[in-house]
Formats: structure tokens, C-alpha cells, sequence
């Protein structure tokens, strides 16, 4: 049976704006030692703003604009509502066949053209002769009929309480802080080094985050605990995956919401040190 003071413990989280699903998980958080974050939503506010239009190969600006709203229309990741809103204007045109590709991009066919529109993976996947570009943010390359039209760059910022977070986990002496994500590694690194953050993987697809997560579980042979925290339906898996699965409650979708141990209702990074704080503090005095 749960003691019962695990139900003032999931009461005083709850206070703190952190839901926790069962007694048990109050107590594995307290043996947690490795905590793995996703990127977008997670550790950064999810809100991509474009920066930079860069068209190549005789194509204009609002021609390279013009082709990725059309093929994004269909999108809700945070990236297509980036481009979208920096075109600014009703989408028209023929879009059919649209196929989200997770970790790599969009296809579609626009006014009877393939129009893809993704990373670098995607444009190697179709075998497109593209930039490859060191720059910081998050490039979205487009391509019509094989053709490559240029890519759009866009940027996302960190969450104002993401550098703290990290600061107190270590402060709670969580031994490794790691960040596993589809983006680029330009933008990885970049994140790592500003937070302090322990490893990165970056350039994962949805399976690979949870092939990174079984090897980190590995590494400890299991015997040490790990949290997962993320917002993604594609993060669903690593949060089922993890001792203790955590998904923001806020952008988080519903497949990761409902998959998770532990929720953070207002997708704030620095309630992950909190719950653990609860945590610690309800098993004092369970035990
Ligand atoms: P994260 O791991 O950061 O949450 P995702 O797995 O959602 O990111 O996406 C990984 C990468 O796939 C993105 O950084 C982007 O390069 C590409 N991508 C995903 N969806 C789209 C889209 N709608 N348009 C363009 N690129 C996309
Ligand atoms: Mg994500």
C-alpha cells in the first residue's frame, strides 16, 4: 500500500502547478540522476519567428515565401506557423498529397509541382544540391521539381527560466543534463554551451530520440533513475520510455500529456527542480 503521505506530497505539487499522476512516481523522482530534455517547447518557448529569406537559383524573395506557406499551410508544427505568419497574406494555390515527413520536413504537391520544404536530411533524402549552412537558427530548405529555391531561416528563443532550471537540477546534485533533439547541430550546440547542460544529441528522428534514451538507460544499466521531459506527440514514446516521463501541459500535445507521469502545467522547465524539491521533501517524512 502507498503511505499516506505521498497524497500530501501530490497535493503540494499540485499547489506548485506540477500534476503528479500516482504516489509512486514522487518516490522514483527522488533516485532520479539523469534528466533528458527535448528542445522545442521544452527548453525553448516553441515560437519560431522567420529571420532571414535567402533565395537561390534566380528565384525572389516572395517567390521562396510564397512556395513554403503553400506547402506548410497544412502543418501545426511551430516552424510552418513561423513561415506562414511572416507571409503574411491568405495561402492560395493547389496543394495535394501533403505528407508530413517527422524529422525531416513537408512534401506536398503545389499547383501540380513537388514542392518539399525541411533540413538538410530531407533535401540529402531527395538527393537535391543544396547549401549546407553554419548559421544559428534553424534552416528550412524548399525545393520545387528538384530544384532548390533557396531556405528561410528561422529562430526560436529559449524559455526565460530554461538557464535556471539547469542550474538548480545540478544544485540538487542531478548528476547528467542532457538535450536530444531533430534540429540541427549548429542550434544544439549553441543551446548546450548557453545553458550548461551536460551532452546534446542533435539531428535525432522521433525513433532515434528513444534509441538515445535506451542507451543512456544503458549506460547505468538501468540502476539509475532518468526523467524525460517533453512537449511532442513524437516525444510520446521517450516519456513511456523514461523511470519518470514529464510532459509541459500547456503546448504539450495530448499524446504526451496523456502518456506522462508527471505534468507541467505551465511549461515552465524550472518546475522539474521543484517536483524533485516535493518529491525529496514527501519521502522525509513517508519514511
Ligand atoms: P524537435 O526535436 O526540436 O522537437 P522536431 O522533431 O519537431 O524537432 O523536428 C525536427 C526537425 O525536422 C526540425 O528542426 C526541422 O528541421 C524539420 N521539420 C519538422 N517539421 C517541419 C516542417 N513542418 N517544416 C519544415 N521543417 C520541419
Ligand atoms: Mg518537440
Amino acid at each position: 500500500s502507498i503511505p499516506l503521505g505521498y497524497f500530501g506530497g501530490v497535493g503540494g505539487a499540485a499547489r506548485r502547478g506540477v500534476l503528479v499522476k500516482g504516489a509512486m512516481y514522487l518516490d522514483t523522482l527522488t533516485q532520479v540522476k539523469t534528466i533528458v530534455f527535448d528542445k522545442t517547447g521544452t527548453l525553448t518557448e516553441g515560437v519560431f519567428q522567420v529571420t532571414e529569406i535567402v533565395p537561390k537559383n534566380g528565384f525572389t524573395p516572395t517567390e521562396l515565401l510564397t512556395l513554403a506557406s503553400r506547402v506548410e499551410s497544412n502543418s501545426n508544427h511551430p516552424i510552418a506557423q513561423a513561415i506562414i505568419q511572416a507571409y503574411g497574406k491568405d495561402i492560395d494555390g493547389n496543394v495535394q498529397d501533403y505528407q508530413e515527413l517527422a524529422g525531416y520536413g513537408i512534401r506536398a504537391i503545389v499547383n501540380n509541382q513537388v514542392v518539399i520544404a525541411g533540413n538538410d536530411k530531407l533535401l540529402h533524402r531527395e538527393n537535391i544540391e543544396h547549401d549546407t549552412c553554419q548559421v544559428q537558427g534553424t534552416v528550412v530548405h524548399v525545393a520545387v521539381d528538384n530544384c532548390y529555391a533557396g531556405y528561410i531561416l528561422i529562430a526560436d528563443s529559449l524559455k526565460e527560466d530554461a538557464a535556471e532550471a539547469i542550474e538548480q537540477l545540478k544544485k540538487l546534485g542531478i548528476e547528467k543534463t542532457v538535450m536530444l533533439t531533430g534540429d540541427s547541430k549548429v542550434v544544439a550546440e549553441n543551446i548546450a554551451r548557453q545553458l550548461g547542460l551536460n551532452s546534446y544529441k542533435a539531428e535525432l528522428l522521433p525513433e532515434e530520440k528513444l534509441e538515445a534514451l535506451e542507451q543512456l538507460i544503458g549506460e547505468t544499466a538501468g540502476k539509475k533513475k532518468l526523467a524525460f521531459v517533453g512537449d511532442g506527440i513524437n516525444d510520446a514514446p521517450v516519456i513511456a520510455r523514461a523511470d519518470v516521463g514529464i510532459a509541459m501541459g500547456g503546448l504539450g500535445s495530448d499524446a504526451a500529456i496523456e502518456t506522462a507521469d508527471v505534468v507541467i502545467m505551465n511549461d515552465a522547465p524550472s518546475k522539474v527542480a521543484e517536483a524533485i524539491k516535493v518529491a525529496r521533501k514527501t519521502h522525509q517524512i513517508v519514511w
